[in-house]
């Protein structure tokens, strides 16, 4: 199918960006089109005008701040992927952007587009739960910085509103002696999850867990803090016996779907693997 008519708008600023959404009617950005394009030609959306941002400058970077990394809502999965610092320090980052879609997706894809797409089967809004990530979104009524808990309301629905602009996504610094790791669960390579985990966790210097985070993948309607798991870890010993009863909490707010991918109970039976599987991949790579 081909899309309903739509105005095409191309500004060069973030300002213009904002003036354009605030003022055409039912406007909608566009980024890297790999998920409002389809939808589009589906006609499971129908905007009247489109305000592509990806003529906006200083948008696509990753780079160190103080207490934080940032990384501009235009960069794409694949400059994700390859970057030599989100490797090092957040490999969650890396696990997770490396298992989207194709090459192609990711060379067009953003991070900006997938967060506000709000996919629970996304892999990059769940290790950015895991993460603890805030957003910058800029509108007509300024800046302001929201927190992962309060970004991701429910499934395709995020806190920005219609008249502003994810501008930034911030990633706390990790303290001494912390890993991180996301594992996606799927049929094949490149499908969407059936269920994913990412895991921030961080240890005394030995073996016991100090703090932990741990976000769960399609299973709820948003990204899912798996609060028992990680309360469950904190103040442990992290062996096997442990990680393997972490994983096995029931974890609230859990409500998957059953569909052709696999059933409601299945994906349930899939949690206590993939975070035990997680939680040890992050283990192994705290440094
Ligand atoms: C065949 C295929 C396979 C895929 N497989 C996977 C997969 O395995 N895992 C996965 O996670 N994703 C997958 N995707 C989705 C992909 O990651 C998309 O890149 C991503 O979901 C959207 O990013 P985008 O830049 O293309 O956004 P767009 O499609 O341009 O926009 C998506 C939505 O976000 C809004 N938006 C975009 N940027 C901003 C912004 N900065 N501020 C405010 N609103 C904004 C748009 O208005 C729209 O509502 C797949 C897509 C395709 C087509």
């Amino acid at each position: 199918m081909t899309p309903k008519k739509f105005d095409y708008y191309s500004p060069t600023s973030l300002s213009e960006a904002l003036d354009l959404l605030g003022t055409k009617e039912e406007a909608k950005v566009l980024a890297g089109g790999q998920s409002l394009l389809a939808l589009m030609k589906l006609r499971l959306a129908a905007p009247k005008s489109l305000v592509d941002i990806t003529k906006l400058e200083g948008m696509s970077y990753i780079r160190e701040e103080n207490g934080y990394l940032a990384i501009g809502a235009l960069t794409i999965h694949d400059m994700i992927e390859l970057s030599p610092i989100v490797k090092e320090k957040y490999t969650l980052l890396t696990d997770a952007a490396s298992k989207i879609g194709d090459q192609q997706i990711r060379n067009r894809g953003t991070v900006g587009g997938s967060a506000c797409h709000a996919d629970p089967a996304a892999d990059l809004p769940t290790a950015l739960m895991a993460a603890d990530a805030n957003f910058v979104i800029q509108g007509p009524r300024g800046r302001r910085v929201v927190s992962s808990k309060d970004f991701f309301l429910d499934i395709f629905t995020t806190a920005v509103q219609h008249d502003e602009v994810l501008t930034e996504i911030q990633i706390p610094s990790l303290p001494p002696h912390s890993g991180t790791g996301y594992i996606k669960h799927s049929r094949r390579e490149g499908d969407f999850a059936i269920t994913s985990c990412g895991v921030v966790l961080t240890t005394d210097g030995g073996s016991t867990c100090k703090d932990v985070r741990i976000a769960l993948g399609s299973i709820a309607s948003t990204p899912l803090r798996f609060t028992n798991a990680e309360n469950y870890l904190k103040g442990k010993k992290l062996d096997d016996k442990t990680i393997v009863e972490a994983s096995n909490q029931k974890p609230d707010g859990a409500d998957p779907p059953s569909d052709m991918h696999g059933s409601r109970d299945y994906r349930m039976e899939m949690i206590k693997v993939f975070t035990k599987r997680s939680l040890k991949l992050a283990l192994g790579r705290v440094k």
